[in-house]
C-alpha cells in the first residue's frame, strides 16, 4: 500500500453582511485547481497562487430553489453542497465500505464557512449529514444475508484543552481523560459514549443533541460561533459470516469542525476569552506543528519528532495525520480584502497540509 497524500480542498464563500456593510472587495480568484489571493495593500503586486486538489468557488453564481436549497445558476462555476459531497463525501463513504479509516477536517477563521461545509444549515446539509444519510442508504440496499452492519456514533468537543462528551449531560469537571492504548499506541477518550445507531434519523437526532450541548461563547466575529473543536466519530463495522466463523471490517470516520483559526486579538477578545483563545490556539498551533513535522518527514528530512502529545486535538487526530487514515482537509476562505491576513495564513496552512503522507490499510480481522 503506497503512501497517499492528504487531500486538500479550499472553498470561498459569499460576502457576509459585515463585509457588504464595509464595502469589502473580492481578493480571491480561482481557476481549475488553483486559487489566487491579491494583497489589498499592494494592488500591483502579483497575486499569490496556490494549487489544491479542489478549489471550490462558492462566492457567487448561485440561486435558492423553492425548497430552500442553494444551487448553481446554469453556466456558473458555483460549487454547491452536493458538488462538494460528490467530490469529498462520496470518497469517504466508499473508503469506509472498503474498511479504511477516514478523516475529514475543516480549517479556517471564524465565519469562513467551516460549519457550512461540514454540517450545513437547514436544507443545505453539509458533507457530514449527507455522508451519514448515504451510509444508511447503501447499507439498506445490502441483500447479502451473511453480512451485517454495526454503527457507533460519538461526539465530543475540545474546549480549553478539555474533552467534553457532547452526548452526556454530566461531564466531569476538568473534562474526560485522554489515555493511550499500551499495545496499539493510539490515544482514546476514557468513558466517551459511543451510541449504536440504526438509521440516519437516529444520527440526526444525536447530532442535534450534541450540537445543543456545545460550549458556545460569542465573539465579535460571529455571535453564534463555537470556540471549541467539535469531533464527530462514526465507527462503521461490517461483519461477514465465513465458513470458518466471522470476519469484521472496521472503519473509523473522524469528522472534525475546528475552532476558528484567528488569533485572539483580531476578534477583540479580552480576559477569559483571551485565555481561552490561547488554549484554542494551543491545539491549533500543535496541529500546525504536527503538520509541519509531517511535511518535513515527507520531504525526506530525518530525525523528525512529530509532536502529537502537545495537545488534546493532535492526540486524538494522530491517525488522521500521518497514520492509518485517508484524510481530507477543507480550508474555508473569506472572499474579502478585510480578512486578507487570515485568509493568506489559511492558504499557507492548507498548502503545508498537502505534503502530509498517510498510510491507510484495510482494517479486516477475524472475530473471536
Ligand atoms: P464557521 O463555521 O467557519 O465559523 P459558518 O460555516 O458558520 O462559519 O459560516 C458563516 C456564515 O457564512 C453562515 O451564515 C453561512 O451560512 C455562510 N456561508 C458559509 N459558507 C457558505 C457557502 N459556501 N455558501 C453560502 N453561505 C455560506
Ligand atoms: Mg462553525
Amino acid at each position: 500500500m503506497p503512501d497517499e497524500s492528504v487531500k486538500v480542498a479550499v472553498r470561498v464563500r459569499p460576502f457576509n453582511q459585515r463585509e457588504i456593510d464595509r464595502e469589502a472587495k473580492l481578493i480571491i480568484q480561482m481557476k481549475g485547481q488553483s486559487t489566487s489571493i491579491e494583497n489589498p495593500d499592494a494592488r500591483n503586486e502579483e497575486p499569490k497562487t496556490f494549487s489544491f486538489d479542489y478549489s471550490y468557488w462558492s462566492h457567487d453564481g448561485f440561486k435558492t430553489n423553492p425548497d430552500g436549497i442553494v444551487v448553481e445558476v446554469p453556466g456558473s462555476n458555483y460549487a454547491s453542497q452536493r458538488k462538494v459531497f460528490n467530490d469529498l463525501g462520496q470518497g469517504v463513504l466508499d473508503n469506509a465500505f472498503e474498511g479504511y479509516n477516514c478523516s475529514l477536517f475543516a480549517y479556517g477563521q471564524t465565519g469562513s464557512g467551516k460549519s457550512y461545509s461540514m454540517v450545513g444549515y437547514g436544507a443545505n446539509r453539509g458533507i457530514v449529514p449527507i455522508t451519514c444519510d448515504e451510509l444508511f442508504k447503501t447499507m439498506s440496499s445490502n441483500t447479502d444475508p451473511d453480512k451485517r452492519y454495526e454503527v457507533l456514533f460519538s461526539m465530543l468537543e475540545i474546549y480549553n484543552e478539555q474533552v467534553r462528551d457532547l452526548l452526556s449531560k454530566d461531564n466531569p469537571k476538568g473534562g474526560l481523560n485522554i489515555r493511550q492504548n499500551p499495545t496499539l499506541g493510539m490515544f482514546y477518550v476514557e468513558g466517551l459514549k459511543k451510541v449504536p445507531v440504526g438509521s440516519y434519523a437516529e444520527i440526526e437526532k444525536r447530532m442535534e443533541q450534541g450540537t445543543t450541548q456545545r460550549t458556545v461563547a460569542s465573539t465579535n466575529m460571529n455571535a453564534t460561533s463555537s470556540r471549541a473543536h467539535t469531533v464527530v466519530t462514526i465507527v462503521f463495522d461490517q461483519i461477514l459470516k465465513t465458513p470458518n466463523g466471522e470476519t469484521k471490517k472496521s472503519s473509523v470516520m473522524n469528522l472534525v469542525d475546528l475552532a476558528g483559526s484567528e488569533r485572539a486579538d483580531s476578534t477583540g477578545a479580552t480576559g477569559d476569552r483571551l485565555k481561552e483563545g490561547a488554549n484554542i490556539n494551543r491545539s491549533l498551533s500543535a496541529l500546525g506543528n504536527v503538520i509541519s513535522a509531517l511535511a518535513d518527514l515527507s520531504m525526506g528530512k530525518k530525525k523528525v519528532v512529530v509532536p502529537y502529545r502537545d495537545s488534546a486535538l493532535t492526540k486524538l487526530l494522530q491517525n488522521a495525520l500521518g497514520g492509518n487514515s485517508k484524510t481530507i482537509m477543507i480550508a474555508a476562505l473569506s472572499p474579502a480584502d478585510i480578512n486578507y491576513d487570515e485568509t493568506l495564513s489559511t492558504l499557507r496552512y492548507a498548502d503545508r497540509a498537502k505534503k502530509i503522507k498517510n498510510r491507510a490499510v484495510v482494517n479486516e480481522n477475524p472475530l473471536d
